[in-house]
């Protein structure tokens, strides 16, 4: 028989909440919810150790769950972890981080096959910086990189182990000298075995580890043809029988492209950052201006991840042109060409495209959090 013991009596102070940080909710879902999901299956029973103003809360939470149940939480986690181990009735038991909502099924099996095989399994992620021991803000030594992981959760053991384990920690009055079951099974019954963990198994911490990763945006724009004999179209020289109608040099392609990054990043529109009452801005090259909005979007913590830009003309014929735009906004997004697309179209001889008497272009981006 599996128990599984989910840790949820924090308070959420680091991540900066008046609740419980894994009450919140994550794309419309407790972050509670993700964790017990993750264990339902595999474990015969579930135990969350959670505080006494959380457990009407958390019982509302578990009740699809029969076989999950809410226990009292102490005031430390190591008292939480002893209160389950008490109440818990598997031979193998399965200790979890509430607040790693992004556990797999497959981290739960790879646990459990670890105990079965070796009698403990700890979920651990090698290091990829390199890593250091410092002391009085310098470096004292340099283990190998390949002898280093970081600890994660779920850490399985032999619950009667680990509560021996834990019994002998509190007698001894030490539970301030471990952050978690791994150094207080290896200090009392041995050496725990490792499993490889996943890197998206992060712990929710700080506020922005609830808020999505990634923002879409949206951007559309439309110039009138007028005189002149070219247009810019993502930053490429077209020759035409008209230019464009514009303040700036009219690239209507790089104009929606920059809407909808400022979009996507919560900031206002290029009306308000290059507004064409201002001379400053007559003639101006738009990839300049896109430049510009690149820094503002990079300073709001965002990369873009792709663009994909749709163009409405009637004429001139675009194709010819379509690998310099994609390749002139890859370099300016500093992404790969891949990541580009520009579709090209016609509107069937509709309304003011139609009549060719303009352009517009739709644009949208993915940008990703990079702080
Ligand atoms: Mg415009």
């Amino acid at each position: 028989m599996i128990s599984a013991v989910l840790c949820a009596a924090g308070r959420g102070e680091r991540a900066g909440f008046a609740q419980n940080k894994v009450l919140r909710e994550l794309y419309g879902m407790p972050v509670l919810s993700y964790a017990v999901s993750a264990f339902a299956a595999a474990a015969d029973e579930i135990l969350v150790a959670c505080r006494a103003e959380d457990a009407e809360r958390v019982r509302r939470l578990l009740s699809p769950y029969p076989h999950a149940r809410a226990v009292p939480g102490g005031e430390t986690r190591a008292q939480s972890v002893l209160h389950a181990l008490r109440e818990a009735k598997g031979e193998i038991v399965l200790v979890h981080d509430a607040a790693r909502p992004y556990v797999t099924h497959k981290l739960v099996e790879d646990c459990i096959a670890s105990v079965r095989a070796f009698g403990s399994g700890v979920c651990a992620l090698p290091a990829t910086d390199t890593t250091v021991l410092a002391k009085d803000g310098c470096i004292a030594a340099v283990p190998a990189r390949g002898d280093v992981f970081t600890v994660q959760t779920p850490q399985g053991f032999l619950r009667s182990e680990l509560l021996r384990a834990y019994e002998a920690m509190f007698a001894e009055g030490r539970e301030a000298q471990f952050t978690d079951e791994s150094g207080v099974y290896a200090a009392y019954v041995a050496p725990p075995h490792l499993f490889i963990g996943d890197r998206a198994n992060k712990k929710l911490t700080f506020p922005e580890d609830f808020a999505p990763a990634e923002r879409v945006g949206l951007g559309i724009d439309t110039h009138a043809f007028g005189e002149g004999d070219r247009i810019v179209l993502g930053g490429a020289v077209i020759p035409h029988t008209h230019g464009l109608t514009a303040h700036s040099d009219g690239d209507v392609l790089v104009h929606a492209l920059m809407d909808a990054l400022l979009s996507a990043a919560g900031l206002r529109d290029i009306g308000y950052y290059f507004p064409d009452t201002d001379a400053r801005f007559a003639g101006a090259n738009s990839m300049e201006l896109l430049a510009e909005v690149m820094r503002l979007v990079r300073r709001e913590g965002f990369a873009p991840c792709n663009a994909s830009i749709s163009v409405l003309a009637e004429r001139p014929r675009l194709s010819p042109h379509i690998e310099r735009m994609r390749q002139n906004v890859a370099r300016a997004l500093g992404l790969p060409l891949s990541a580009v697309g520009i579709a090209a179209g016609t509107n069937e001889r509709l309304g003011y495209v139609g009549e060719g008497k303009g352009i517009t272009c739709c644009a949208s981006v993915l940008l990703r959090r990079t702080v």
